[in-house]
């Protein structure tokens, strides 16, 4: 199961549909001084809002949803989330 991924240019709460990523800073440098990246993503099965790591947002490491209720786990890739699992049993 996958669903796409919508990229934004800002995060407006009206705009905002669950798949939404907005890419805030990415922003990093080799001088060993780290990376200064920020996304964040609405989660697409529930909605909740999460900050990406930037492994989650390149798809090296699954993005799991935090919510209570919401057993979201999936990976983002070629702008698509890629769920890894869905559901508890
Ligand atoms: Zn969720």
């Amino acid at each position: 199961m996958a669903s796409a991924v919508t990229f934004v240019d800002a995060w407006i709460p009206e705009l905002i549909e669950p798949g939404s990523v907005l890419l805030i800073n990415n922003t990093s440098d080799d001088l060993g001084s780290g990376s200064s990246f920020c996304a964040l993503l609405n989660c697409p099965n529930c909605g909740r809002m999460e900050v990406l790591t930037e492994d989650q947002f390149a798809g090296r490491i699954p993005v799991v949803c935090g919510g209570v209720d919401c057993p979201a786990q999936f990976y983002l890739r070629d702008g698509k989330t890629i769920y890894a699992s869905v559901g508890r049993s």
